[in-house]
């Protein structure tokens, strides 16, 4: 068998103990591996470089497109940008894997029948760090989700689903609250959903989701969602497997797949001797599936689970009722690599012989069906200290006739002022003017929202954007202020 290139990078705190013990059990176990290795981390973000990544590093990762890293700490303050953030963003990697698995009896929690995987979107959301000072006191994020983005990451989920023998697929979104953008991930669900029928699905709000997610677990197999909610539903999941430190997680784009353990650099017990590799082990596994070596993936990962079976642990999982022996890294490892060829007995073996190289490979997007989109109005955010309807008032005289706009309604933080708005209200200094074509059948052009500005301008107002508002096929493509 020809070797797979890969790019590895050691990390920081127990980042190499653990890199060292996972290499040596691949090795041990027949994975035929070209292993390059870079620098990230720590040591590069001290000479000064702020996303913690050499330009150099990239040409290997380009090159083998296929990355195991082991964690890195994060310098706090002074302007250093997150690794993985730069890492994700730059090579696409869209989809973020989460398996979540107890190991009960052999490891304590309180949810022995645990098994699901987290797909997260990983590229969109309010990870695009789109903010803005709007005011003197509010700031603003702006949550992106896009059709072909929610396609690709939906669609993962269910070819996922069928490739790793699940049976179920749960969607979580807010789309109560956020119709337009968590509303588009729902329905582009549905509509991918719909193609795999052999799957079942369902959709949770995201809070009750989150809840049932810690409390019972077991009624979960895959779940998809947006980045933010994946960040956090994912790291409420491993908690309640009872392991942080037992959990991989892989990270895919088109063409590029990075994975690694789930925790971090844990500088508490670094150079100790005593982390557990398992986390980095497991991610390894799950790359191997992705280049083809799915055989010597099931080797190791069943090899892994007579080792926890075998009640041999490491510190942070030894318990005294539910353990046999206490080990180091290295002692697990060996105790692993002892294992090679055996499987479980009471824990369930894996078998990967048949998971496709390359990883899942997706049909391309469907085709962007177009919308008629007429512009229809104008969102014109503006700082001001005084009340709505003083703000209305001095809008008329902006307004002229020729510029078929109307002012339609004032919101603040949301929530519609005026007309007819609740003086209990409270207000912050940034307001949201809505303009709407006065006349109904004409649409708005952006001559006319420009005369409209100019004219805001010369009186005075200072305006902190614009948003054009366009329906499409005649639905509005934006949403009513709160009790409009
Ligand atoms: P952490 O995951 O490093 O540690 C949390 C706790 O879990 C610590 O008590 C630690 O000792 C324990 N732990 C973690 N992994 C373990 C293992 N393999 N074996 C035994 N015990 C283990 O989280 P933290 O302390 O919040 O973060 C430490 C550093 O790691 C920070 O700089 C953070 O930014 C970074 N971090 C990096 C990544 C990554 O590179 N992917 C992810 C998360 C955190």
């Amino acid at each position: 068998m020809t070797k797979t290139p890969i790019t590895i990078a050691r990390g920081d705190g127990i980042g190499p103990e653990i890199m060292d013990a996972t290499l040596k059990i691949l090795d041990a176990a027949g994975a035929q591996l070209a292993i390059e290795e870079i620098e990230i981390g720590e040591a590069v973000y001290k000479r000064g470089i702020k996303n913690g990544i050499e330009d150099s590093a990239w040409a290997s990762l380009k090159k083998t497109k296929v990355f195991l890293k082991a964690p890195i700490t994060t310098p706090q303050g002074g302007g250093f940008k997150s690794l993985n953030v730069t890492i994700r963003k730059s090579l696409s990697l869209y989809a973020n894997v989460r398996p979540c698995v107890a190991y009960a009896p052999f490891v304590e929690t309180a949810h022995p029948k645990m098994d699901l995987v987290i797909v997260r979107e990983n590229e969109e959301d309010l990870y695009g760090g789109i903010e803005y000072r709007q005011s003197q006191d509010v700031m603003a994020s702006l949550k992106i989700i896009s059709r072909p983005g929610t396609e690709r990451i939906c669609r993962y989920a269910f070819e996922y689903a069928r490739a790793n023998g699940r049976k179920k697929v749960t969607c979580m979104t807010k789309d109560n609250i956020m119709k337009l953008s968590d509303g588009l991930f729902h329905k582009v669900f549905d509509e991918i959903g719909a193609e795999y029928p052999d799957i079942q699905k369902d959709h949770m709000i995201i809070d009750i989701g989150t809840a049932k997610v810690a409390a019972h677990p077991e009624i979960f197999d895959v779940i998809v969602t947006t980045n933010l909610y994946g960040d956090i539903i994912s790291d409420v999941a491993a908690e309640v497997t009872g392991s942080v430190g037992l959990g991989g997680s892989s990270n895919i784009g088109l063409d590029f797949a990075m994975f690694e353990a789930v925790h971090g650099s844990a500088p508490d017990i670094a150079g100790k001797g005593i982390a557990n590799p398992s986390g980095l082990l497991l991610g390894a596994v799950m790359m191997l599936v992705h280049i083809g070596q799915g055989k010597v993936a099931g080797d190791v990962h069943n090899a892994w689970l007579k080792t926890i079976e075998d009640g041999i642990h490491t510190g942070e999982i030894y318990r005294a009722a539910t353990s046999k022996k206490r080990v180091g890294t290295d002692d697990f490892c060996k105790a692993v690599i002892e294992r090679l060829g055996q499987k479980p007995s009471t824990l369930k073996a894996v078998d990967y012989s048949k998971a496709p190289a390359g990883g899942l490979k997706l049909p391309p997007l469907k085709p962007r069906q177009e919308s008629v989109k007429e512009r229809v109005g104008v969102d014109i955010g503006l700082n001001w200290d005084g009340t709505a309807a003083e703000l209305a008032g001095l809008m008329q005289d902006c307004l002229q006739p020729e510029q078929n706009l109307k002012l339609a309604m004032i919101s603040n933080r949301g929530t519609k002022v005026w007309p007819d708005g609740n003086p209990d209200t409270f207000c912050a200094d940034n307001w949201r003017l809505r303009f709407m074509a006065a006349n109904e059948n004409e649409p708005v052009r952006t001559s006319q929202v420009l005369a409209l500005m100019n004219n805001m301008n010369e009186a005075g107002f200072n305006f902190t954007k614009a948003t054009m508002l366009h329906s499409f096929d005649g639905k509005p493509g934006f949403t009513v202020a709160q009790g409009e």
